[in-house]
């Protein structure tokens, strides 16, 4: 089930009417803790002052300078914060308002530079099983989600799908050792299968978020496919929408592998949340064979680089990094999966504890030895989310999927800067209404 069908299956949802830090309040006075950043987004909490009063002041000015007449000091500080925590040559970009618009611009960057670059029949682009990528057609082609694409097959851009990246399912004939090399190899026999001259670019998610929960890249296989997009002139595009902007420790997910993309799209945790912004950001090769040919980006719409979510995005920014919050969400990762275990060692469901940073997941399984999922008919992740909503907490449960090729999932995004009384309370809370739907379950 998507998210849109799980939406539309909950009857009645609460109203939320405030929230404060890492807590919201229903109508009926009700709290919760927002173990999940709603859906990783907010990075800061809610209702940060600074963050408010940041985006109150620009909308005291202009809401918006429309980018094709002006540029703004908000745009402008925003791009050299982001050079700043890119580093080496991720230095061109375009503002957006989400992940899907992310994930079109850096599409459509990846075409427009074959084009310049001469290479007009690379069109078809290459992605994984298990991967979210956006909700847009574009996106939604190199989406590896089929309960998401089955309405829509055959209106797509060209794309192949690759197995899903993942230690904890390895490949056929891989171990958790092996996952990296082979998933690697895969990507290799396709770009060769279908003709490297055919291809624009690979597009995966460096830490798989909703799509197969919290799954980092197996070891060695980011830096073999940088190295085989390289050799065959295919464009590597990172989709950091969920795990980029310091979600998973470093501002870039791919630094901890010591990869750099070619392109990459970034969103949630930009602006944290207080405003709808994403952007798609590409190497100065990139750009320059653009510019040289074409003089912009073929990107744009009408709030492009909009001023008050440019300016939410440099208060967000410069807050995580005067607090140094990214240090603490690395540090935490560790924390978070042992008190994770600890609160759930006596559940025989739990085959996967994982993650990176503040984005740690708990998959569960029927038999952990084969790793065999529940029945998708079950429901577990809903009645987990209905049963984390009873005790207070969000999380964000990702169903297990009908073709068994996940199990059900409950994962964990917390603010950046919540306590650890507030990181102990959540963890608490989701080993409460695990326990709660296994036992309600006889599982
Ligand atoms: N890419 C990834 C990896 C995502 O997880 C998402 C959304 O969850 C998107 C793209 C699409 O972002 P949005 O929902 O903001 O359009």
């Amino acid at each position: 089930m998507s998210r849109k069908d799980a939406l539309t299956a909950t009857a009645a949802l609460p109203k939320v009417t405030h929230a404060r830090g890492s807590y919201l309040w229903d109508a009926t006075g009700k709290q919760y803790i927002d173990g999940s950043g709603g859906p990783a987004v907010y990075c800061l909490g809610h209702a940060h002052p600074e963050v408010n009063a940041a985006i109150a002041a620009q909308l005291g000015q202009i809401a918006h300078g429309y980018r094709y007449n002006f540029s703004t000091d908000a745009l402008e500080h925003l791009t050299e914060i982001i050079r700043t925590h890119t580093g080496g040559t991720l230095r061109e970009m375009v503002f957006v308002t989400g992940g899907s618009e992310a994930v079109e611009s850096c599409l459509k960057i990846a075409l427009q530079y074959q084009t310049a670059i001469g290479q007009k029949s690379r069109r078809r682009f290459i992605s994984r099983e298990r991967s979210w990528h956006g909700n847009t057609l574009g996106a939604l082609g190199v989406s590896g989600f089929a309960e998401r694409t089955a309405a829509y097959e055959g209106a797509f851009i060209p794309s192949i799908k690759l197995s899903p990246a993942n230690a904890y399912r390895p490949i056929a004939g891989a171990t958790p050792d092996t996952a990296g090399e082979a998933c690697a190899a895969e990507l290799e026999a396709a770009i060769l299968a279908h003709g490297p001259e055919t291809i624009a670019a690979f597009i995966f998610e460096p830490v798989v978020g909703a799509a197969g929960g919290c799954v980092p890249a197996p070891e060695t296989y980011a830096r073999r496919v940088r190295e085989i997009c390289t050799k065959y002139g295919v464009l590597m595009i990172a989709d950091e929408v969920m795990c980029g902007a310091g979600r998973t420790g470093p501002w870039r997910a791919l630094d901890r592998d010591g990869v750099e993309p070619d392109i990459m799209s970034i969103a949630k945790g930009l602006a944290g949340g207080y405003m709808p912004l994403g952007a798609a950001i590409c190497t100065t090769a990139v750009w320059d064979a653009i510019r040289a040919r074409d003089g912009a980006f073929g990107t744009g719409h009408t709030f492009t680089g909009h001023t008050a979510a440019c300016a939410a995005g440099v208060a967000v920014q410069e807050i995580i990094a005067r607090e140094g919050l990214l240090a603490r969400v690395t540090a935490n990762e560790a924390r978070l999966k042992t008190w994770l275990a600890e609160a759930m060692h006596d559940l025989d469901a739990i085959g996967d504890i994982r993650g990176r940073g503040h984005f740690i997941c708990a998959e569960l399984v029927a038999d952990r030895a084969s790793k065999q999922p529940f029945a998708a008919q079950r429901q577990l992740a809903l009645k987990i989310r209905a049963a984390a909503m009873a005790n207070g907490l969000i999380c964000y449960p990702v169903s297990g999927n009908v073709d068994g090729s996940n199990g059900d999932i409950v994962i964990l995004a917390p603010p950046y800067n919540c306590t650890d009384d507030e990181l102990t309370e959540i963890v608490d809370k989701t080993a409460k209404s695990i326990r709660q739907v296994l036992i309600s379950e006889a599982l």
